[in-house]
């Protein structure tokens, strides 16, 4: 059996804890590799590689910093089918998705490219006699990131990019789920021309993520996954003095409008609903028309939609979705499924039954839609992270606009409408970080920064974009006064521009 173990110092190596996860072909439910879970002194170790290869990597003048990214771009798109296989192996995503997971991470790496410009500091000449003010922005030192199943290419990158370009060594502790890919990245990060020891993947579970919140010599930590272990990186990061962004679940909404193109609204649910199995912190879970007539024509439409959903390994080219990544996801989902049921929704389509010929054990299940879901129900409150959607109907866009205002979670949010004042005004008064008008998943471009509100994020700033620049260093303030020879007395009152 396979076995997946670290890459410490520029380099493969085994686990040596004796303790390992499975890693499942989630297509057919058997196990096709073991990853290692990592120690406390294996982080250590890594930790150590970090620190001794770090003074140098900070120290080199940053449009060499600003090649390696270059190079590593040009080998992501040399090995883009490699590492789409590599992906979609694991997690189950369809060839087409992974490539999209790749190229999202792509593109901040695209971003950090121009990383000379993004670095560069802020001077005031003559802030007082001779004096001249200066702030710079340096590297926090080492960096960790903690990242979640679904997208173990692009949330990788999304937190090595730029703290390594901004002169950072980094730590990566992948989900244990989807570990190779990760592997792969930091491997073609050395040959990308990466010094050995700036980039260091450890694996692990709980013991190690702890193990990375109380070491002294990590700066800062970010983290993706769910909110109740965003909440407990944040927190236990942040009592050890670490800076920390923390980002979490969601539950996103999309509003049709009376107004809105039916076919347009329907085929972004589509989408966004079921693509990646649901699998996507920004997936749109909950979909909520406006009036009867706008609710009764989008579960006319969908359902034969969700009906004839494609489903299948990501060996099939046609397939719209995967399977989910585990059995355990798989038993959750379908038990949240049968709890809709019980709590009185409406299963407009029921997927719980899907099988897949030659596939029985595989952790598939079929599209599923609920009607008239109703905010104190179980199924409207939890993120499903499924093929599921759920309709709630809203009778006036006022009522529309309190449920994702309402709702624990603040990550994405759409409005599909062709009123441009009703779009203005939704925009304006949500209180959620990511908002699509027309656009179902507004996932931000690299150099626009990514995170949402509410308990979908914990620490302020976000991902890529300047923020990423930020969040990865430090602001040191100069003032210096030349010349040195002018003379003054000693002055004991505070000094100021009076
Ligand atoms: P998860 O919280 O189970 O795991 C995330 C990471 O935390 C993994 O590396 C895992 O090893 C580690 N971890 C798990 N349990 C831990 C514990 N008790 N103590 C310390 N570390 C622990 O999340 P997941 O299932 O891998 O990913 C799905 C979740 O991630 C969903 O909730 C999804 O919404 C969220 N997500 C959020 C965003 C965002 O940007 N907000 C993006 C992608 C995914």
């Amino acid at each position: 059996m396979q076995e997946i173990g670290h890459f410490i110092g520029g380099k493969k190596v085994a686990g040596t804890s004796g303790r390992f996860a499975d890693v499942f072909n989630p297509a057919t439910g058997e196990v096709q590799a073991r990853v290692a879970l990592a120690t406390d002194a294996e982080l250590a170790a890594a930790v150590e590689n970090a620190k001794s290869a770090q003074p140098q990597w900070a120290a080199m003048n940053p449009q060499r910093r600003a090649r390696v990214f270059m190079n590593f771009v040009a080998l992501l798109n040399k090995h883009m089918d490699e590492l789409a296989e590599m992906l979609s192996r694991e997690h189950g995503k369809t060839i087409e998705d992974s490539k999209g997971d790749i190229i999202r991470g792509l593109e901040v790496c695209e971003f950090v490219i121009g990383i000379p410009h993004l670095q560069k500091s802020e001077f005031t000449e003559g802030a007082g006699p001779g004096i001249d003010m200066y702030s710079i922005r340096q590297p926090v030192g080492i960096g960790a990131g903690i990242t979640p199943f679904n997208f173990p290419a692009m949330i990788p990158m999304w937190m090595f990019a730029p703290a390594i370009a901004c002169g950072n060594a980094f730590i990566l502790k992948p989900s244990e789920r989807d570990p190779s890919v990760p592997i792969r990245l930091a491997e073609l990060m050395i040959e990308a021309g990466l010094p050995e020891g700036v980039l260091n993947v450890v694996n692990g579970d709980k013991q190690a993520v702890d193990a990375i919140l109380t070491h002294p010599d990590i700066g800062g930590v970010s983290f993706v996954g769910s909110t109740p272990i965003a909440r407990y990186v944040y927190g236990t990061a942040a009592s050890n003095g670490k800076r920390a962004q923390c980002f979490g679940g969601a539950k996103n909404h999309m509003i049709i409008m009376p107004d809105a193109d039916m076919d347009q609204a329907a085929n972004a649910l589509m989408g966004a609903g079921y693509g990646s199995a649901g699998e996507r912190c920004m997936a749109i879970s909950v979909a909520v028309p406006v009036g009867e007539e706008t609710a009764n024509k989008l579960i006319e439409k969908l359902t034969p939609m969700v009906e004839s959903l494609r489903i299948g390994p990501y060996t099939d080219e046609k397939a719209d979705l995967g399977p989910l990544v585990t059995r355990d996801a798989y038993n959750r989902v379908k038990g949240l499924v049968d709890r809709g049921v019980e709590e009185g929704a409406k299963l407009v389509v029921d997927g719980r039954d899907f099988k897949l010929q030659g596939y029985e054990n595989g952790n598939f299940i079929g599209g599923c839609l609920f009607d008239d879901v109703t905010p104190d129900m179980d199924i409207y409150k939890t993120e499903i992270f499924g093929p599921v959607l759920s309709v709630v109907r809203a009778k006036n866009y006022e009522e529309a606009l309190s449920l994702p205002m309402k709702h624990e979670y603040g990550n994405g949010v759409a409005i599909y409408t062709r009123d441009g004042d009703a779009a203005r005004d939704f925009a304006s008064r949500i209180n959620i970080g990511m908002v699509g008008v027309n656009v179902p998943i507004p996932v931000p471009l690299a150099y626009h920064s990514f995170g949402g509100w509410k308990a979908s994020s914990f620490g302020d700033l976000n991902q890529h974009g300047t923020d990423s620049i930020k969040f990865w260093t430090r602001t040191k303030t100069i003032t210096s006064r030349w010349p040195s020879g002018i003379k003054d007395g000693a002055e004991f009152v505070m000094p100021t521009m009076k």
